[in-house]
């Protein structure tokens, strides 16, 4: 089954990275269904019921470019997806790198990370940008400069501009510009620090109840390195994807959540569908078909690199919610 994922190149690469149990659902008595031994293969194993209701337990296999297990650290998980990516870029690509599945499953902390203790893979990249900068004298007169928003139902918001509502448009030569987006200028990792804490802290305003605003929208980190004269030499994205189970809210009574629903559902559909183009050199990517992909139209064509990281949760309770994401990453590859 992984032979068809080795006869593409390594423009896409897709992972899998599972998260320990934690305390508290150890504490509610789930159990850990999912085999992700380091390598290439997850198994997920899904309690069943024979029609005379006899129980068994069926076994899901999938193969991936790489599989992190629970006990992988964030800068394993950066140096085989991000990390390359940031190679790309220093040569003048463009790259993009997404983390997906089910809220809860882990992708705030690949992508931010927990703590300080944890940093994520803005952080890991930004410093590695940094030591290519300081290091390779090839590069001493690059700039970097960093703009992060959200798209919560089809509209943009600057995070680091107050929500600032943003508009996306195609030009002449039909590039996709976001006009007003705020681009800092960063010169150490700890400004990138401070850049995305404020974007953070942005984010999350405003929520009330259970189901907070940042599992309903995508988060875009981009990061360009530019020429002193403005010109754009190198560009990347880091995408912190909505749940995953919020596409079927588009079956939800509240006709709001419905409505969201129904636009994360297209935008991860669309989104697959792209990268599946980029994949087969394709004349025709479906980029229009939501807001995000329209906003990241340059990541799916060309010499474009991406990976999508699929986060993924251990417990029994969520094997249906893994099964789809897994089920998800593996299209996005097959050919
Ligand atoms: P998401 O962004 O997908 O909704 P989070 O990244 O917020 O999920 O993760 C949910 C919880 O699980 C957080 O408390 C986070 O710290 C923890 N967590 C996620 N991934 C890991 C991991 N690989 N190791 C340890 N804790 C993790
Ligand atoms: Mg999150």
């Amino acid at each position: 089954a992984s032979n068809k994922k080795q006869k593409v190149g390594q423009q896409i690469t897709v992972c899998v990275r599972k998260r320990p149990l934690s305390y508290s659902e150890c504490k509610a008595g789930d159990v850990d269904v999912v085999t992700a031994t380091e390598g290439q293969c997850v198994i997920v194993h899904e309690s069943k019921k024979t029609v005379d209701l006899t129980p068994y337990i069926s076994q899901n296999k999938f193969y991936f470019d790489h599989v992190f297990g629970e006990e992988s650290s964030n800068e394993e998980v950066y140096q085989r997806t991000a990390h390359p990516l940031v190679q790309h870029m220093f040569r003048g690509g463009n790259a993009t790198c997404f983390a997906y599945g089910q809220t809860g499953a882990g992708k705030t902390h690949t992508m931010l990370g927990s703590s300080s203790a944890t940093p994520g893979l803005y952080i890991l990249a930004v410093q590695d940008i940094f030591a290519h900068l300081t290091t390779a004298r090839l590069y001493p007169h690059l700039l970097v400069y960093v703009s992060f928003f959200e798209i919560y139902n089809g509209q943009l918001f600057d995070l680091l501009d107050h929500r600032k509502k943003l508009f996306a448009r195609e030009n002449g030569q039909k590039v996709v510009q976001i006009s007003g987006l705020r681009e800092i200028r960063v010169d150490s990792v700890s400004s990138l620090l401070e850049v995305v804490s404020k974007g953070t802290s942005q984010r999350t305003q405003g929520v009330s109840g259970v189901n907070p605003l940042s599992s309903r929208s995508h988060a875009l980190l981009q990061i360009q390195l530019k020429e002193p004269n403005q010109q754009n030499a190198g560009r990347m994205w880091f995408v912190d994807l909505a749940g995953s189970e919020r596409a079927s809210d588009a079956k939800e009574r509240d006709k709001r959540r419905r409505m969201e629903g129904a636009e994360i559902n297209q935008s991860l559909l669309a989104l697959k569908e792209c990268i599946r183009s980029l994949d087969k050199k394709a004349s025709h990517t479906p980029f229009r078909q939501s807001r995000l992909t329209q906003v990241l139209k340059d990541s799916f064509v060309g010499d474009s690199m991406t990976c999508m990281i699929a986060n993924i949760s251990p417990g029994h309770s969520a094997t249906e919610h893994t099964l789809n994401t897994l089920r998800y990453a593996d299209r996005v590859k097959e050919l």
